[in-house]
């Protein structure tokens, strides 16, 4: 069984902050991610003869924590300033995957849960070998930490208190230029071969699927091409406590997340920082 200091769970902002500081320090660490792509809620989606960033397209660093991932991704051109905005230079992603090159990193590893043992935890993954590692960190969105915890009989009651809202984006090449949108906001619209459109659904979604939506939009729009993309958990309405954090300290079993400090890139490398400071001794 492969062994590791420390497992990190989730590819987003925080876990690749993670991962990067506790490398740096000499640590053994492996990052784990159940979907195909690395970022997180830093997702690009290549559409027809463009590339959308549908999740974080642009933001602002304000945290030196931050600032160290952001100049990294200046000096390999993966990211621009533009003011006091950060800004991909293309997809969103290859700077995310630029700031893991160095790094153990597994992707299509969903973690369903942690058996704790009293010198390491063996982390069970889907269809999957299961890996060793003496600290976890779990970098995932607070009802994706719950689903973890609550399989491996953990619980960390505060966690249900994090809240979400959720967001629906619909990308559309078009034959011609909108003329109105309604329940939409465009959040962005550039011509090439078609008028490609990326547009944010205002409109709760009520449980419809994307399959449903995206039917229900073709009809008003008569797209050449269109997708949908629906965020569960898009952005944080309610934080909970950072000391939250280390309700798990005595198994070896960390959280991290914007959700204890915002609902921002910031907020991400801040509670991770939370962890390095207070667990592992690392600024
Ligand atoms: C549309 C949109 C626009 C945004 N705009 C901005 C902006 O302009 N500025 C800004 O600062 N912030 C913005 N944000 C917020 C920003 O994206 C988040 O604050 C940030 O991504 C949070 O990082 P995170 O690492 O905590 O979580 P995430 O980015 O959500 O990463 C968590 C990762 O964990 C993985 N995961 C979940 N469960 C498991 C499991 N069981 N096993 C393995 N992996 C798992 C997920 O697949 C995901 O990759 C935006 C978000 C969205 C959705």
């Amino acid at each position: 069984m492969r062994k590791y200091d420390v497992a990190i769970i989730g590819a987003g902002p925080s876990g690749i902050f993670c991962a990067r500081k506790l490398q740096d320090a000499g640590k053994k660490v492996a990052i784990f991610e159940k979907s195909n792509n690395i970022g997180g809620r830093l997702a690009t989606r290549r559409f027809k003869n463009h590339v959308f960033n549908i999740g974080v397209n642009s933001f602002q660093s304000t945290v030196e924590e931050l600032n160290e991932m952001v100049e990294a991704g200046i000096e390999n051109e993966t990211l621009i300033r533009d003011g006091v905005e950060v800004k991909a230079q293309d997809s969103i992603t290859s700077w995310t995957k630029s700031l893991v090159e160095k790094i153990e990193t597994h992707r299509k590893h969903h973690l369903e849960n942690i058996e704790v043992g009293e010198n390491e935890n063996i982390l069970h993954f889907r269809g999957l070998e299961s890996i060793a590692a003496k600290d976890v960190v779990l970098a995932v969105p607070a009802p994706q930490a719950v689903e973890i915890l609550s399989n491996s009989n953990l619980e960390v009651p505060a966690l249900s208190k994090a809240t979400y809202s959720s967001a629906v984006f619909y990308m559309v090449a078009m034959d011609r230029e909108l003329e109105q949108v309604r329940e939409f906001k465009v959040l962005q619209h550039v011509k090439k071969d078609f008028d490609y459109y990326l547009l944010q659904f205002e409109e709760d979604w009520n449980e419809k699927t994307k399959e449903e939506l995206r039917e229900e939009f073709d009809e008003t729009f008569r797209p050449v091409e269109s997708y949908v993309h629906k965020w569960r958990y898009a952005k944080v309405d309610k934080t909970i406590s950072s000391d939250h954090q280390l309700a798990l300290k005595d198994k070896g079993v960390y959280l991290t997340g914007d959700y204890f400090f915002g609902n921002d890139m910031d907020a991400s490398v801040l509670a991770s920082q939370h962890i390095l400071d207070n667990v592992f001794h690392i600024n």
